[in-house]
This record gives structure tokens, C-alpha cells and sequence, in this order.
């Protein structure tokens, strides 16, 4: 596939990169989509990555469909689809280090609950990065904080791809399309709508001053709706810091990640 890939860049051809883990649905293919109308060549991977999973047992029970995803792909005129091993992407073993200084990102929100995901992140986005060597790389603003950790990633590195941060695509009822939505019965998945509901609630609520109220009676809401929450915050938009006391000025984007279930959900919404 490098070898491929070199000589396509050889002549001069603008190459497109979307990483997934599979169990594709909608909001990957928009991702796809949006790279074949913005390059000449579409790669796609699929590769679920093992250093990524804090939870064992998220791993095992993370979705394959295989199949499905390759015709997903092929229907949509993907240029290459890249299915790596994970002796291929780590040929020196899983172990996990702490290679990638993340500052703060990696203690906050998604890094404090899901401690070394960032990490496997790095790792496995670093690997495939160096494997492809994009122009574009495509990501969804569904993992907001993942999208700039990668940033931090590409600056740490001075890899010379540009990343490109696409919208979240959201099924009829507002639940962001995820491939663990396959693991919610069908009365968690219109229940999970709540998620985006709520943040759409704090959106329209919120004012300039002090956000401690609207957020706790957003997540008790969601509580007694019968959901875990691990998070529910309005941040910066620009460094994912808490905002206490709104000025109504700074970009902010509220947070959250909750359970149902057994099944974990996170969603954002842009407020300004
Ligand atoms: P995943 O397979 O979950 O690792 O996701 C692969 C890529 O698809 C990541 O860049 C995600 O942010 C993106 N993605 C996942 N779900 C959505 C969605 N509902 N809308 C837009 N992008 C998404």
C-alpha cells in the first residue's frame, strides 16, 4: 500500500485519509464522502485499536461487520481500503507508553475517565499516518477532543497533513450515529436521544454569568432519565477549559459522556 500510495503522490494526486474501527455507518461514510469530493485518491482503514480500550471488556464487545463495512465502501467508490493486523501496526508488542506529551488533554474529560486512550490514540493514529502520509486527514467532530489531540499530535510531530474536522452526523431522533449505538436495545437507543436534547437545552438556556445551575439540572435529567454520567460541561471551545462564569462571548461547546447500560455514549454541541 506505500508503495502504491508513493506512486500516486508521484504524480501529483491529493491524497484523502479517513481512520475507522468499523461497524461503519453514516457518519463514517460522510467522512468518506467528504474526502472523495476533496482529493483525488480515498484510503480508508479499518483497524480496531487495541491500545485505545482502557476497558477490556469494551474491546471485546466493540462491534464487527466487516462485510457490510467493505460493501459500505465499495458502494461509495473508495479509492484503497486498508485493513492492517495488529502485528503490522505494532510489531513490537502492545505495550503502552506515554511517548506523547498531551498537557492538559490528557487529564480532562475524555482523558480523565479513559486513562491511556489518548495514548493509543497517538499511537495508532502516528502508525497509520507514517503508513499513508496523507494530504487530508478526516475526522469526525463526534470525538471533539480526539480531533485536537490529533492536532496536538501533527504539531508535536510536524507531520505535514492538514486535518480536517467534519460534522456529526446524527440519526432522525438526534442520537450522534456510533458504532456502539448496535449495543443499546431498541428502548436505550430512543432513550439516548435524550443526549443530544439535553445539550441542546443547555444551548438555549444558556446566558452570560454562572453555568452550575443549568448544568446540574441537565444532568440530573439525565440521571433520572436512567443514564450514568460521567461528564456534562460547557467548555472553551478552543482549549476544552471549564467555563464557570460564560461572558457570552467565548466559543463554547457542551460536553458529555454518559452510560446507559453498559454502553457508553459521549456527545458535543457547539454553543457560539
Ligand atoms: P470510529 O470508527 O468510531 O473510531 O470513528 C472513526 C471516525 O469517524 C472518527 O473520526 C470519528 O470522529 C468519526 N465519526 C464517528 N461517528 C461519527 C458521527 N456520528 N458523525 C461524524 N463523524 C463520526
Amino acid at each position: 500500500m506505500g508503495r502504491y500510495l508513493q506512486k500516486q503522490r508521484n504524480k501529483g494526486t491529493v491524497i484523502g485519509f479517513v481512520p475507522t474501527m468499523g461497524a461503519l455507518h453514516e457518519g463514517h461514510m460522510n467522512l468518506v464522502d467528504t474526502c472523495k469530493g476533496q482529493t483525488g485518491l480515498s484510503v480508508c482503514s479499518i483497524f480496531v485499536n487495541p491500545t485505545q480500550f482502557n476497558d477490556p471488556s469494551d474491546f471485546e464487545k466493540y462491534p464487527v461487520t466487516l462485510e457490510k463495512d467493505l460493501k459500505m465502501l465499495s458502494d461509495a467508490g473508495t479509492s484503497v481500503v486498508f485493513l492492517p493486523s495488529v502485528k503490522e501496526i505494532y510489531p513490537n508488542g502492545l505495550k503502552l507508553e506515554n511517548q506523547y506529551d498531551l498537557g492538559d488533554l490528557e487529564t480532562k474529560l475524555e482523558g480523565k475517565y479513559r486513562p491511556g486512550h489518548f495514548q493509543g490514540v497517538c499511537q495508532v493514529v502516528d502508525k497509520l499516518l507514517e503508513m499513508t502520509s496523507p494530504d487530508i486527514l478526516f475526522m469526525g467532530q463526534k470525538d471533539y477532543q480526539q480531533c485536537m489531540v490529533v492536532q496536538k499530535l501533527i504539531d508535536l510531530k510536524k507531520i505535514p497533513t492538514r486535518l480536517q474536522t467534519c460534522p456529526t452526523v446524527r440519526e432522525s431522533s438526534g442520537l450522534a450515529m456510533s458504532s456502539r449505538n448496535m449495543r443499546l436495545s431498541t428502548e436505550e437507543r430512543a432513550l439516548a436521544a435524550r443526549i443530544h436534547e439535553t445539550l441542546q437545552q443547555i444551548k438555549s438556556e444558556l446566558k452570560p454569568g454562572d453555568t452550575s445551575g443549568i448544568l446540574k439540572s441537565a444532568a440530573q435529567r439525565l440521571t433520572d432519565a436512567g443514564f450514568k454520567v460521567d461528564y456534562l460541561e460547557i467548555c472553551t471551545a478552543n482549549g476544552l477549559d471549564k467555563i464557570d462564569n460564560w461572558d457570552g462571548k467565548t466559543p463554547a461547546i457542551a460536553v458529555v459522556a454518559a452510560f446507559l447500560g453498559n454502553v457508553r455514549l459521549i456527545d458535543n454541541l457547539i454553543i457560539k
